[in-house]
């Protein structure tokens, strides 16, 4: 149909469909430009590929990151921008992007100049066939991470070393617990976390006490410093020094971080240096008194003598009977005390052995307290009498005296008194049984030590704490060795063994 055949409404018609091609055209000119600027100033690292992966496009941004110029990047294939090992990691996904899938990885991209950067790639093929890349710089990012996890790790490692133990609690309820914390403990983590605080703890008091003793301190002045007493998983019990701080020093709901240092040994070794003071300060007073009464009975004596001259010769000679006797008592606990101050400064007891028939020298020890001891029934049980055994017959002499005599003083009531020896094993073994006061499971273990008495303020039963320790010596110098069985109120039986035959070149007590 011509131009001029059309009606007018047709030429309207067609007039407006002229327009709004033209206005199309305009709207997509926009919109192209729109784009073009989206990609020109975009922050992201924009690539457009074929598929084979040449660059066709690439904006600003990719120039920036990759420090190749716009027209080198133009042509080259996008897998120069990546080490031959990060493809072999990472992979470019053309396979996935054929099949209309967004790709997206994060890798690390290698500049023009060599350096790096971690990238994060979408990838996407578009509906003309081309490939769209956009491209983050994720270092920034990568490098917090890995600070962080390195933080995380030196710290958990100063956690791991640090020989405290450290925790959270909220509300006292356990919320997080450090490995030694948990290894002091004896617990797991999944035994602890989330449990109330209470379980660590002797009783309601102390875990009262703590309680309100931490929080009154963090409230004055920011720290709780507290010593206290915990019960590991096994029921051992650990002296513990507690500090505690709140998480947020202004929000003490934010929870309380703290610190327990095992201070068990510390607070043993305390108490043993307390209690050999005052062992030592007990000895010298129950010292002075030892050997002030023997030297006060001689000096009687003496001044007898020597002021009155209307004795007898056999008074006299009774007299001077005594002062020997008080002198010989004063001799041997002077002998005793040089014994334990060579053996405090690390020398060994010296032997003099010889050939000892022991069942001879045990009845004559015993025939000796019979004659003193009227109150207690002395018996005689050694076996093997034709035994002889190479040992220092003066200083098995003292053990022997030392045991019997200390049967005497702990049987104050009398009662039978038993001394049994016979072949056991390698060795012979002998023991002193009484049916006196006995002691206590504690009291059996403190008893070889020097100094120890069980109950120093009874000035009646004498004894200065270091027979049993200096018959300990004696024994172990003869390779023997010396224990106890006894119950508080059950008498004690008192062992030691001598080991037969020759000693062995190397005595050191020979
Ligand atoms: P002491 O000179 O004080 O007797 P020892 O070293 O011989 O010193 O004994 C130490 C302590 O051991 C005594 O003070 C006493 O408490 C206890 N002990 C020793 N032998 C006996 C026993 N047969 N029965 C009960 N307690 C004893």
């Amino acid at each position: 149909m011509s131009f001029e055949a059309k009606s007018q409404n047709e030429l309207l018609a067609e007039l407006r469909r002229l327009e709004g091609v033209v206005q199309d055209q305009e709207t997509l000119r926009r919109e192209l430009e729109r784009y073009k600027d989206l990609f020109c100033f975009a922050a992201d690292a924009i690539l457009m590929g074929d598929h084979d992966g040449n660059i066709i496009e690439a904006n600003h941004s990719a120039a920036l990151l990759t420090g190749y110029a716009h027209e080198e990047l133009l042509g080259m294939n996008i897998s120069r921008l990546f080490a031959a090992d990060v493809q072999v990691r990472t992979p470019l996904r053309y396979d996935l992007l054929k099949v209309g899938q967004v790709v997206h990885n994060e890798r690390v991209l290698t500049r023009k100049d060599g350096t790096t950067a971690h990238i994060s790639m979408n990838s996407k093929m578009m509906s003309d066939g081309s490939y769209h890349t956009f491209i983050q710089d994720i270092s920034e990012r990568i490098q917090a991470e890995k600070a962080l996890k390195d933080r995380e790790a030196a710290l958990s490692s100063i956690l791991r070393a640090a020989p405290i133990g450290i925790g959270v609690t909220h509300n006292r309820r356990i919320g997080w617990a450090s490995e030694t914390l948990l290894k002091m403990l004896g617990y797991s983590a999944d035994e602890v976390v989330g449990r109330n605080a209470r379980i660590l703890y002797l009783d309601d008091q102390e875990y009262a006490r703590v309680g309100e003793k931490k929080y009154r301190d963090i409230a004055e002045q920011k720290i709780g410093v507290v010593e206290t007493r915990w019960k590991r998983k096994d029921g051992q019990i650990l002296d513990i020094l507690l500090s505690s701080t709140p998480v947020d020093p202004c929000d003490i709901s934010q929870g309380v971080t703290f610190t327990a240092l095992d201070i068990t040994e510390r607070k043993a070794t305390e108490e043993k240096q307390r209690e050999i003071a005052q062992m030592k300060s007990e000895f010298i007073a129950t010292a002075s008194h030892e050997l002030r009464t023997p030297l006060a009975v001689a000096l009687g004596y003496l001044e007898l003598l020597l002021n009155d001259g209307n004795f007898s010769p056999l008074e006299q000679r009774e007299f001077l009977a005594i002062i020997l006797e008080k002198a010989q008592v004063l001799e041997r606990l002077v002998d005793e005390l040089l014994d334990v101050s060579r053996i405090e400064s690390g020398r060994m007891i010296r032997l003099e052995r010889e050939p000892v028939r022991i069942a001879e020298t045990v009845d004559m020890v015993i025939r000796q307290f019979h004659k003193e001891s009227s109150k207690h029934h002395f018996s005689c049980e050694v076996r093997d009498k034709d035994i002889e055994l190479f040992i220092d017959r003066e200083k098995i002499v003292q053990v022997l005296e030392n045991l019997v005599g200390n049967a005497v003083k702990f049987s104050p009531l009398g009662g039978r008194i038993v001394v049994q020896g016979e072949v056991a094993g390698d060795c012979y073994r002998l023991s002193v049984r009484d049916e006196g006061i006995g002691m206590t499971a504690h009291q059996k273990e403190k008893i070889f030590e020097k100094f120890y008495r069980v109950d120093n303020s009874n000035t009646a039963v004498r004894g200065l704490g270091i027979g049993l320790f200096l018959t300990k010596n004696i024994i172990e110098a003869h390779r023997g060795e010396i224990w106890v069985e006894s119950r508080l109120g059950e008498g004690a039986t008192f062992f030691f063994t001598l080991p037969l035959g020759a000693p062995p070149q190397d005595d050191p007590g020979a």
